[in-house]
């Protein structure tokens, strides 16, 4: 569709109706009519149904949309990127640095938990109000936070481990920093960061590359 053909005021209204579907979505609602969206937001129902004609098939009085779907469509027509839910477990060295680190959160990916195993570790105060909890009540957190990603940040031979805790859990992504190739169900998206693989990859270009070939011992 053509986004330049919504008039300002209808924009500005998607913006309001973005906001309230995305805190009835955390709260678990499923579906929205016109009537719904208009009394939450104190607008008349009929201009609700006006603003939503412009998605097509939303515009059809009396029918319930999808809250989640309702939520995207308005977030495509508005460009707003969406935001991702993440969480990280174990927080050494790397795992504090990833979650100390403004530019995840800038796009889009945001920190809403943070793991360990060790008892020093947890209760730790974090940045953006979180604190390090224990793995122990990962599964509970990472559903009721609907945490969508999780970074594994864990020493390579309890990876797997965190990375079925996870599955389990309901995450559909996995950022694995450990080096190991994980087995993970199907439906669940995961890429591998090995910074190690990068360092030994630059150094054999280095030694063997073409550019500079020649100019080594
Ligand atoms: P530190 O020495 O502070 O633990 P590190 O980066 O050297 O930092 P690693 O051995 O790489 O530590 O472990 C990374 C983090 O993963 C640590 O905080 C560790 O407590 C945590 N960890 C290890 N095993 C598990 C596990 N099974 N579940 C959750 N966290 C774990």
């Amino acid at each position: 569709m053509d986004n330049t053909k919504i008039p300002k005021p209808t924009i500005k209204r998607l913006a309001v109706y973005h906001r309230c579907l995305e805190n009835m979505v955390i709260s678990g609602v499923a579906s929205v009519s016109s009537n719904d969206l208009a009394e939450r937001l104190g607008i008349k129902a009929s201009q609700v149904r006006k603003d939503l004609s412009y998605f097509g098939e939303f515009g059809k009085r009396g029918v319930g949309y999808s809250t989640k779907h309702l939520l995207d469509s308005i977030s495509e027509i508005l460009g707003i990127r969406k935001k991702w839910k993440t969480c990280i477990v174990g927080m050494g060295n790397l795992g504090m640095a990833l979650a100390n680190y403004p530019g995840l959160e800038n796009s889009g990916f945001i920190a809403k938990a943070l793991f360990d195993n060790n008892p020093n570790k947890i209760g730790i105060p974090m940045p953006n109000d979180l604190v390090i909890e224990s793995t122990e009540v990962l599964e509970e957190i990472v559903k009721k936070r609907q945490i969508e990603i999780g970074v594994i940040t864990v020493p390579a031979n309890a990876a797997q481990i965190i990375a079925d805790l996870l599955a389990n859990a309901g995450v559909t992504g996995i950022v694995n920093f450990a080096p190991i190739r994980l087995t993970l169900p199907p439906g669940i998206s995961n890429e591998e960061i090995d910074i190690s693989v990068s360092f030994r990859s630059l150094a054999f270009n280095m030694t063997f590359g073409s550019s500079r070939k020649g100019r080594r011992a």
